[in-house]
């Protein structure tokens, strides 16, 4: 399949009505990092840092961090990439820390809820991220964000460091970029104050789907029970959308639906300009949007929602199956 792609890689996603998507990559491992050159991935939309702590069996040292994410910025020469802060807890557990018994852990002591009780290892990835960038643009995302004030807090936690290290006389970012993952329903309602804050958002679909329906993404009785494409999840991430372009905040989407064709290009007519995807989702996705116009497929789903249809899946399928190829 790479390979009937593979004539597509360095054509640009530009749909037949003229829009230019961006895709990206999503990446956690070096093994990923060959990747980037075969795809034609524009950069690296969400680096899973969590999984270089999830092979080790003790906690990484900074230094050893550092090499690593300097490695990564090196195989992406001048692409982007945004290091998303370690992501534990819920279904992701370190083998070298105390497991915490919890009812609901999906809901519990996760992601950014950890980093900012105990920001020691926040801080220490931080200093590694900007000693990795010495001297080059960084981009950090923090995942599992709930509300404006958690994002100010982790959001000053790296500032900290990087006036730390200028103070220390070494080498900053050449410029830093902090954005947030939208991964709770509740994010989407924050005041304004937060999309001004946010330098980018990017989607974290899957558990955004799992908390907006309340269907356990592990659990095999209902994680396809909801359909992505159900009319109130789409004009859920059009609401998003929007809030999104009036403060004009980068707004991204990179949970697995981004690798999906039909469901990215449903995303994209939604208005996501940026996908963030495993690396051979993109030829498939790439392929699709060079056939599709969004405007006239955007005129479908909204037809859809206002007759009231549960799910857009079957008009989408019908409006594919008739396009030209
Ligand atoms: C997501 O939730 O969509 C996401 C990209 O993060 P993860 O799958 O690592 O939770
Ligand atoms: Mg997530």
């Amino acid at each position: 399949a790479q390979q009937r792609y593979a004539g597509l890689r360095d054509k640009p996603a530009v749909s037949r009505d003229g829009r230019r998507i961006c895709l990206q990559m999503n990446a956690g491992l070096m093994a990923d990092l060959p990747s980037l050159e075969g795809s034609g991935a524009e950069g690296v939309g969400l680096f899973r840092t969590e999984l270089q702590f999830l092979i080790r069996n003790k906690m990484p040292k900074r230094d050893e961090l550092a090499k690593l994410y300097a490695h990564v910025m090196d195989a992406a020469q001048d692409r982007y990439v945004s290091f998303r802060t370690l992501d534990i807890g819920s279904d992701k557990v370190l083998p070298y820390m105390k497991p915490q018994d919890e009812p609901n852990p999906a809901m519990g002591w996760r992601a950014i809820r950890v980093g900012l009780d105990k920001p020691g290892v926040l801080r220490m990835q931080a200093q590694a991220l900007i000693r990795a960038a010495n001297g080059r643009p960084l981009s950090i995302m923090f995942p599992f964000i709930a509300e404006h004030a958690e994002f100010v807090s982790a959001r000053a936690h790296v500032l900290a460091q990087i006036e730390r290290e200028a103070a220390l006389g070494r080498p900053t970012p050449k410029s830093i970029e902090i954005g947030a993952m939208l991964e709770t329903p509740s994010l989407a309602f924050a005041p304004q104050a937060f999309f001004e804050m946010a330098d980018f958002i990017s989607i974290g679909g899957n558990d955004l789907k799992q908390f907006f329906f309340a269907a356990d993404r592990e659990n095999e009785r209902v994680r396809r029970r909801y359909d992505t494409l159900n009319a109130s999840f789409l004009g859920f991430i059009g609401q998003i959308v929007a809030r999104c372009a009036a403060t004009s905040t980068r707004l991204s989407f990179c949970g697995e639906d981004a690798g999906r064709p039909v469901e990215a290009i449903c995303l994209a007519a939604m208005g996501l300009d940026i996908l963030s995807m495993r690396p051979a989702s993109i030829g498939p996705v790439k392929s699709l949007i060079l056939r599709t116009d969004l405007a006239a497929l955007r005129d479908v789903i909204d037809a859809e929602c206002a007759k009231g249809a549960e799910s857009v899946r079957p008009a989408v399928m019908d409006f594919l199956a008739k396009q030209p190829s």
